[in-house]
């Protein structure tokens, strides 16, 4: 064990502090910065000669020059085990409800707490027999969490292969008890635990390949599903500004959405919103499995006792528990919101440290590290050939909505989704508001590409005659331009928009969405001869009215079998198709 450095401060800067080590540091070490009896963690971000500079998770009040600091050796680093699922942890994994239990509702700065339960014993079967050659990540055996089979994985640090010397039989043991010991050739030994720490800011290595995420990730909405779609394994992001409804969205892919895990990183914009996350989120249904959807969630949220820098731990603390799950054959959906606040805590700190900044004040290092948090996604192939994914979502929340800023563009580079949330949409009360033309997707869709054309068509031309209209009047519109206005207008209400408030029509699979799509789309396709306006505004409204109703009633073929008459003896009296 190398000695570990201690240091003094010799400067600081908000929650910069400049500290001066006797020994020898490493970037992203954690530290102690040591203010009477309180410890306040704090990460080296930067190293120039015998000097540091480190951010603080937690403010800085009272700390002086010549205050002492303590390093760790070690880099931020989570805590790994079974029970995870169900918490609520902020940044740097402290569990928020054990917190407010200790130190009440106002976090007490210096308070850490361990994220996972030590003296809990959980239900352990090996799956692997002594003898047996490990490598990093292998599953040793599994202990019951909640719905899933949660695996006990060799430590993820191991270097080449290693024989299991000893193997606990089936039993109920504790996190503190060691349930394997572990040899390599070199005859170094270890033991081995259910939980194990990860350093954050590096990816879980252990998988043979990243295969290519084609799979659609169903988020049963169907401007997503259909238009935008997202994939297991994939990226996406959600920029839109102030309200337009990123959080709602989110909240409802979060019980929508078909994975087995969903991480959420809440870095709230406004006061009281991580507040109401705490305490709606578990009472929520679950859908899926009939329980609450808490039993297979994790939470990160920043409380807003903590200045920035926690912000840029918690989208790492909760990429890297999903990476965790996913090394157990899990598709986890990690939700983070809003990308733009740690982009923010980037700047901020770059500010203090007297870089050279780039755009808007960010540094230089802003895209590179947007991209490399957004890489962690992946559909990965796991070294026993079961499949397990990350799929990563972030909204963006540009000033005044400006797709343009240096955020939302360094994010449109890496992701393969982009779901750009409009304001004209959002005012008129059009939701999702999702802009059915500036957005897209890289991934495949759950509809038949041909239809998927023909509706964007109608989008893309009813849109036009929609702003022309706007200058000449409906009465200087031609006829048959009305009429594609009214098509676009009858598409977007009968499909594009979508009511996340109501039972039904919160979720609407996809099996659903290429049946319905197919006779919007069937419908669509006919020419209709109309001679007045108003006949055929009634006519869209009339049939706007049994689609919306469609929607919202359970899904029933016999139903839509009857409507779906309805509808065709409807569009036969209109037109000569
Ligand atoms: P943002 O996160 O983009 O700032 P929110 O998601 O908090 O915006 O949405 C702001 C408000 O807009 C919500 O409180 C709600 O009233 C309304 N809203 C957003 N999405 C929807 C929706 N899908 N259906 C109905 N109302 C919505
Ligand atoms: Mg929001």
């Amino acid at each position: 064990m190398e000695k570990l450095s201690k240091g003094k401060i010799v400067g600081v800067n908000g929650n910069m502090l400049t500290v001066e080590f006797d020994d020898h540091v490493i970037q992203n070490e954690v530290a102690y910065a040591k203010v009477g009896d309180t410890r306040l963690k704090s990460e080296v971000i930067r190293i120039r000669g015998k000097r540091a500079d480190l951010q603080a998770f937690e403010s800085t009040d009272g700390l002086k020059i010549g205050d002492e600091v303590e390093f760790t050796g070690e880099l931020l680093s989570v805590e790994l085990g079974p029970g995870l699922l169900t918490q609520v942890f902020d940044g740097l994994q402290n569990p928020l409800n054990e917190m407010a239990e200790q130190h009440g509702f106002f976090l007490k700065r210096g308070a850490y707490l361990k994220a996972l339960d030590y003296e809990r014993e959980w239900d352990f079967t090996p799956i692997v027999s002594s003898g047996d050659t490990v490598i990093a990540g292998d599953w040793i055996g599994m202990v019951p969490e909640g719905i899933f089979k949660h695996y006990i994985m060799a430590p993820f640090d191991l270097h080449g292969e290693w024989q299991i010397t000893e193997l606990s039989p089936a039993g109920k043991y504790n996190l503190k008890t060691s349930i394997a010991r572990i040899k390599n050739e070199k005859g170094e030994e270890r033991e081995v635990f259910m939980a194990q720490n990860w350093p954050v800011k590096i990816p879980i290595p252990c998988y043979k390949n990243k295969l290519l995420s084609s799979e659609n990730m169903s988020m049963q909405m169907r401007t997503i599903d259909t238009f935008f779609p997202v994939a297991t394994g994939g990226t996406f992001c959600t920029p839109g500004p102030f309200g337009a409804g990123k959080t709602v969205l989110q909240h409802s892919m979060s019980i929508n959405a078909k994975a087995d895990i969903v991480i959420v990183a809440a870095c709230g914009e406004r006061a009281g919103e991580v507040v109401e996350i705490l305490r709606e989120f578990p009472k929520l249904q679950d859908p899926q499995t009939g329980r609450t959807l808490i039993d297979r969630s994790i939470i990160i949220c920043n409380t807003s006792s903590m200045p920035v820098a926690a912000r840029e731990a918690s989208v790492y603390t909760a990429v890297t528990l999903a990476e965790y799950y996913r090394q157990m054959g899990l598709n986890c959906l990690l939700l983070a919101d809003s990308t733009s606040r740690w982009a923010q805590a980037l700047r901020e700190m770059s500010g203090r440290l007297e870089e050279i900044p780039g755009d808007e004040a960010f540094p230089a290092y802003l895209e590179s590290r947007i991209a490399a948090f957004y890489e962690r996604a992946g559909l990965v192939e796991l070294n026993n050939g079961e499949k397990g994914s990350v799929t990563i979502g972030g909204t963006v929340s540009p000033a005044g909505g400006n797709f343009e800023e240096p955020v939302t563009q360094a994010t449109l580079k890496v992701v393969g989704a982009f779901l750009g949330l409009s304001r004209e949409r959002s005012d008129s009360r059009r939701y999702p508001a999702i802009h059915p033309l500036d957005s897209w997707s890289h991934y495949p869709s759950v509809v038949d590409a041909g239809e998927l054309t023909k509706a964007r068509n109608i989008l893309k031309r009813g849109l036009e005659v929609g702003q022309m209209m706007k200058v000449i009047g409906e009465e200087g519109t031609h006829i048959d331009d009305f009429e594609i206005y009214l098509k676009s207008e009858f598409l977007d209400y009968v499909y594009l928009q979508q009511n996340t408030f109501d039972d039904v029509d919160a979720a609407c699979s996809p099996e659903r969405q290429r049946y319905v799509f197919a006779r919007v789309i069937n419908v669509l396709d006919k020419k209709f001869h109309f001679t007045d306006k108003d006949v055929a505004r009634s006519f869209f409204l009339e049939l706007r009215q049994i689609f919306i109703d469609w929607n919202y009633s359970k899904f029933k073929s016999s139903e839509f079998m009857e409507l779906e008459a309805k509808i065709m003896d409807k569009v036969k009296e209109h037109s000569n198709a």
